[in-house]
This record gives C-alpha cells, sequence and structure tokens, in this order.
C-alpha cells in the first residue's frame, strides 16, 4: 500500500465558513495550475486536502475521524491518498496532527497555503511537512489568477479578527486582522468579472473593519471600497459578508442607501440579547446599541434582509437572559440566521468559565430559539410573495427545466423557463416556503 509519488488528482473538501469555501476554490486552483486535475466523481483522490473550520463541535476529533474514513477508503481501493489539512484546526492543533496521525502528509494554515506546491513536492519524496505561518498578505500575491468562476464569486477582503470575543477561536487560528490593498483587489474583481462573475460578495472575519488608502492615496474605508467595486461595468451585484457591529460607521449605513448594486441584505450577529452575557462574550456592544445600529439601516434602506448569529447557553447564562434573546429576536424579526449551542474552544477564555450551561438547557433554548427564528424567516419569505424582483441563476434545479436562482434578498427561488447559468431574470415570487421560493418566470433582465 503506497502513497502516490505525485498525485495526479485532488479532492478538497471545505467545512465551515464561506472564508474557508473561498480557501478551498484557491486551493483548488494552485492544484490545478500544478497539473493536478479534480477527481472524477465517485473515484478516490491522489491527494485530499481537509480544509478544516475549528468551530465545527469536536472540530479535531471530526478531523481524526475524516482522516480514518480516508484511509480506509483509500486501501480499499488499493492506495491511500496523500492528505493535507488545511484551514483553522490546521492552524491551531498542527503540530498535534502530525504526531497522531503518520497518514497525514501535511498540514498546512490559512495563511500558508499558498506553499502548497511545496509542500507537495516534499511530500512525494516522503517528507512530511507543517506550514502554520502567519506571513502578512504574502499569500494572495502568490495565488494564480482567477480564470473561471461561477456567477456568484467569493473576493477575500479581510483576514484575521482582533475582537477577542471570549468564545471564539478565530483571533488565534486567523491571527489580527489585515486588510487587503486596494489596488489588489479592484485587480481581483476584475478578474472575477472577466472570468463571468456577475455577482462579488466580499468577505473578511470583520470584513468592515476593512481600510486601505485609494489609487489617489487618499485613507478610505469599507464603503469606498464597495462604491469603488461597484463601478465595475458588468459587475451586476455585490454583496458582504461578515461584519460586526463595532465597525459599522455612518459611510457603511449611508451606502445602503447610494450602491444600487449593493443587494438589500444585512448579516450582522448579536450573539445574545443580554447586556450581561454580552459583556462576557467581550462583544464591545449592549442589545439596545444593536438595535439602534439596525433601525439606521433601515431607515435608508427599509426592505433590507437581516441575519443575525446567535449561541444559546454561555457560560452563565440564565433563563432570564436567555428571555432577552428572545426578545431581542421577536424585536428584529430576521429573514435568516444562524443559531448554535455554545461549545467550548480549547485555549479560550470561555472555556474556562465558571457555570457552563448542562447539555440538555442548551438543546431546550435552541429548539425555542430556533422556531422563533424560523416563524420569522417563513413570514419573511410570505411577505415577498406577490412582489416581483430580479433573480441570478446560480444553477440548474432537480427537475427538468428547473433553474435555481438568489433573490436581492439572498432568498432561493425555484423557478421554470428559459434561461442560462448567470442570467438575471425577472420573476414573480408566487409560493414561499421555509427555506426557498417557487417563482414565475416573467423575462429576462440581462442576456
Ligand atoms: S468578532 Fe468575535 S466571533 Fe467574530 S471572528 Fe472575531 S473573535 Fe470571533
Amino acid at each position: 500500500m503506497t502513497n502516490p509519488a505525485s498525485p495526479k488528482t485532488y479532492r478538497v473538501k471545505s467545512f465551515g465558513c464561506q472564508m474557508n469555501v473561498y480557501d478551498g476554490e484557491r486551493m483548488a486552483e494552485l492544484l490545478a495550475q500544478q497539473g493536478i486535475a479534480p477527481a472524477p466523481e465517485g473515484e478516490e483522490a491522489d491527494l485530499v486536502v481537509l480544509n478544516t473550520c475549528h468551530i465545527r463541535e469536536k472540530a479535531a476529533e471530526k478531523v481524526y475521524s475524516d482522516i480514518g474514513r480516508l484511509v480506509k477508503a483509500g486501501r480499499a481501493a488499493g492506495r491511500e491518498p496523500m492528505i493535507a489539512v488545511a484551514g483553522c484546526v490546521a492552524q491551531a492543533e498542527g503540530e498535534e496532527i502530525m504526531a497522531r496521525a503518520p497518514s497525514v502528509s501535511m498540514v498546512v494554515g490559512p495563511q500558508a497555503y499558498h506553499r502548497l506546491p511545496d509542500m507537495i513536492e516534499r511530500a512525494s519524496r516522503g517528507e512530511h511537512a507543517t506550514d502554520t505561518d502567519m506571513p502578512e498578505d504574502a499569500k494572495f500575491a502568490a495565488l494564480p489568477k482567477r480564470r473561471k468562476v461561477g456567477p456568484s464569486a467569493f473576493l477575500t477582503i479581510q483576514e484575521g479578527c482582533d475582537k477577542f470575543c471570549t468564545y471564539c477561536v478565530v483571533p488565534y487560528t486567523r491571527g489580527a486582522e489585515i486588510s487587503r490593498p486596494f489596488s489588489d483587489l479592484l485587480r481581483e474583481a476584475e478578474t472575477l468579472v472577466a472570468a463571468g462573475a456577475v455577482e462579488i460578495t466580499l468577505l473578511g472575519q470583520n470584513v468592515n473593519a476593512w481600510t486601505g488608502t485609494d489609487d489617489a492615496g487618499r485613507d478610505i474605508g469599507f464603503d469606498g471600497l464597495v462604491k469603488a467595486v461597484a463601478k465595475l461595468p458588468e459587475l451586476q451585484r455585490i454583496r458582504y459578508t461578515t461584519s460586526h457591529p463595532m465597525d459599522v460607521t455612518d459611510g457603511m449605513i449611508a451606502m445602503h442607501g447610494e450602491v444600487d448594486k449593493l443587494m438589500p441584505y444585512l448579516h450582522l450577529p448579536v450573539q445574545s440579547g443580554s447586556n450581561r452575557v454580552l459583556k462576557a462574550m467581550n462583544r464591545s456592544h449592549d442589545a439596545a446599541g444593536y438595535l439602534k445600529l439596525l433601525d439606521r439601516f433601515r431607515a435608508v434602506r427599509p426592505d433590507l434582509a437581516l441575519s443575525g448569529d446567535f449561541i444559546v447557553g454561555f457560560p452563565g447564562e440564565t433563563e432570564a437572559e436567555f428571555a432577552e434573546t428572545l426578545a431581542l429576536v421577536d424585536a428584529v424579526k430576521y429573514a435568516a440566521a444562524f443559531s448554535f449551542k455554545y461549545s467550548p474552544r480549547p485555549g479560550t477564555p470561555a472555556a474556562s468559565m465558571d457555570g457552563q450551561v448542562a447539555q440538555e438547557v442548551m438543546e431546550d433554548r435552541l429548539a425555542r430559539l430556533q422556531a422563533s427564528l424560523n416563524r420569522d424567516q417563513l413570514a419573511f419569505n410570505q411577505a415577498t410573495v406577490g412582489r416581483t424582483c430580479e433573480v441570478l441563476v446560480e444553477r440548474k434545479g432537480k427537475l427538468p427545466g428547473q433553474w435555481l436562482g438568489k433573490s436581492p434578498w439572498l432568498q432561493s427561488v425555484w423557478f421554470a423557463g428559459d434561461v442560462v447559468i448567470g442570467d438575471i431574470v425577472r420573476v414573480e415570487l408566487a409560493e414561499a416556503g421555509p427555506n426557498s421560493l417557487e417563482g414565475r418566470l416573467l423575462e429576462r433582465a440581462t442576456a
């Protein structure tokens, strides 16, 4: 049973957030540039990259069981794959992975994956390697030019986090906040549009912490960048995620009323409705301040769809404090949301706080929170029934002649008709479910 000397095929398996999805795409492009082809569907790959997420519960254990499964499948097929572990678990637990899992050939952190080709070459000679350096911005300069992307593409503009929420590992795994330079971002946005993107989602751990200087040397903030990207004539839509309440500026709020291409959707995590819990989380905002921000966004863009993140059962959270989260949800009426039970991340301050909440209590709170969030999501979808909106066609549906696209409010919309992927079409929203809507095609807005 041997490891392939030099891999001919690869598979990148990304877990977790959109930053990881972006990184996974970039790794795939890098491997393709080396002449390594994507493994055909259903076939074992010579090289498997596990692009891991530390936010997953029991993240490290899941990586070890993924590795075990890969080795077993490889043995059954007569050859073990070369395994690379990338992403946030690699960054946090690289040395331990190498020590515990001898079938792993390389461990590479989120800031160092541009060095994968060199690591693969070394692995092909039997040298195992770990690279969890955090060289500032070197990665992006070393990545290949993007040649072919789908109609909706990601563009990482900022990485890392300086906020140190007490439950979160990101500041440790992704490092300090860095903003990619303005000119690099404009160039990459142009390349994405030339490669087929009609929508760009600007990504960052704290996307609105982005700062830079424009071509004239003037300091600009996130809103300045959005306005500059919006000037690309072929680009139709802009989105962004994830933003932090603390970095919201007047300009960022105002741009929602000024930039037509900016879609009416805002993901602004709050995590809890209790000021005591927010303080213990080190969130740097309180519930009333958060609600005031949302009012200001809605004042400039009344049809804004709002989305948030929630953690239930943070250490010490009482039933009354949880009720404050439910009250905040009732007040906001989110169009979408992500909610989780608190789970301790090794090395974070919250992991050693007193008052860890029992699993069954967390499960009960999560169920109640999600019932409220699901109710509001369905209500939001139902309120858009009868409206006509533009839908970006992203892929074929399951049935013949059926297509799936996204409304301006990021709802999934199914419809039938004669369109192609990348079209923006006018659709009447006819029927709403909790997670998607059925639409009726009216006309193609762009060809
Ligand atoms: S803002 Fe808080 S939750 Fe978000 S990445 Fe930074 S530390 Fe983590």
